[in-house]
């Protein structure tokens, strides 16, 4: 640790002070390198953090489901709508237990010592890489088409855990979306004639939860005519912070990993990685200066790269039930040769 930082103290003497050749963005990039180091460093040990973090907060939500929510809409909704409510939120726990366990485990696929037709040798590992291989500085190996490390699987995404990794975002966003349709009433229920602390809560969640639960009785306000306060028992207070909490976490979680699924789902749409998305930007840019079109060779049109991405491809043997229910097959291709739309031409 103290010999990297010593590297990094005696690196920034020779750039200031011993460099003719210093540009701005040159002094920058060195300055911030520290910043980096440290934000690797921080992804690498928050890793196991965060995937504890998800397991349970993710169990927390399917227990106070059971344990709070159902009840409630076994005594206030009909046989056929309970009935479609459970199996949709099973179906939907099911795929998100199984894509989240397979996108933590699979390894993302790292290019082996002979490529046949490598595009560049990666400086750090010494080993050629093949197209769309990319180094990750967190778990410190190329990755074959690396999209991202993710800290909240504690893994790299690439050629072989992207269809999880993806998949896993659609089913957690929908199940909270899911969670949120089927507690609404009982939400807002708790909250009716008191517009104050629906309000409240919706401006600071976390202080809303609290209020929500401890606060004496009158605070929720009463629709009774007699307009006595509501007396409620423990039971019904614990029942009111538990769905306050379910419901606020689940909003968080369906904007928040709903924004990522969306993007990641634009990528897709057009078969570029995020780390692709960035390098065609600067391509498409450099390439219209030239007077010239650019197109990404890796794409064969919307649907076909969606095919493909899921596996489900013409001669495949597979369908949309390898999407809709788990599935461990194994991505087209190797990983290290790419069929290409178009030859890439200088
Ligand atoms: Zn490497
Ligand atoms: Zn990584």
């Amino acid at each position: 640790m103290f010999g990297r930082l010593g590297d990094t103290c005696s690196l920034w003497y020779w750039t200031f002070f011993h460099n003719h050749f210093a540009t701005s963005s040159y002094i920058a990039d060195t300055l911030f390198e520290p910043l980096f180091w440290l934000l690797e460093a921080i992804a690498k040990k928050a890793g196991p953090i965060f995937v504890t973090l998800v397991t349970l907060l993710t169990t927390s939500v399917v227990v106070i489901f059971y344990s709070y929510i159902l009840p409630w809409n076994a005594a206030y909704w009909s046989t056929p709508a309970l009935t479609i409510n459970l199996i949709i939120g099973h179906w939907l726990l099911l795929n998100i237990v199984f894509h989240y366990y397979m996108a933590v485990t699979t390894s993302p696929g790292v290019p082996p010592s002979n490529v046949d037709s490598p595009v560049s040798i990666c400086k750090s590992c010494i080993v050629p890489k093949p197209p769309r291989t990319h180094h990750c500085s967190v778990c410190k190996k190329c990755v074959l088409k690396m999209d991202h490390h993710c800290p909240w699987i504690n893994n790299c995404v690439g050629h072989y855990n992207h269809r999880y990794f993806y998949l896993f975002c659609v089913y957690m966003s929908s199940g909270t979306i899911f969670v949120c349709i089927s507690i609404y009433n009982q939400f807002m229920s708790y909250f009716y004639g008191s517009v104050g602390t629906f309000f409240s809560s919706l401006i600071f969640p976390i202080v809303s939860i609290f209020i929500a639960a401890y606060k004496p009785p009158e605070y929720f306000g009463s629709t009774d005519s007699s307009n006595m306060p509501i007396i409620l028992t423990t039971e019904e207070l614990r029942t009111r912070f538990w769905v306050t909490y379910e419901f606020f976490l689940c909003i968080a979680v369906t904007f928040a990993l709903g924004t990522l699924t969306v993007w990641h789902g634009m990528l897709i749409s057009k078969a570029e990685t995020s780390i692709e998305k960035h390098i065609n930007v600067k391509e498409k840019e450099r390439m219209s200066e030239l007077g010239a079109t650019f197109k990404n060779p890796y794409s064969f049109g919307f649907f076909e790269n969606w095919k493909i991405f899921l596996g489900i491809e013409v001669g495949s043997g597979r369908s949309i039930r390898h999407v809709l229910l788990p599935s461990a097959h194994k991505p087209t291709g190797d990983g290290k040769s790419w069929r290409m739309s178009t030859r890439k031409t200088d």
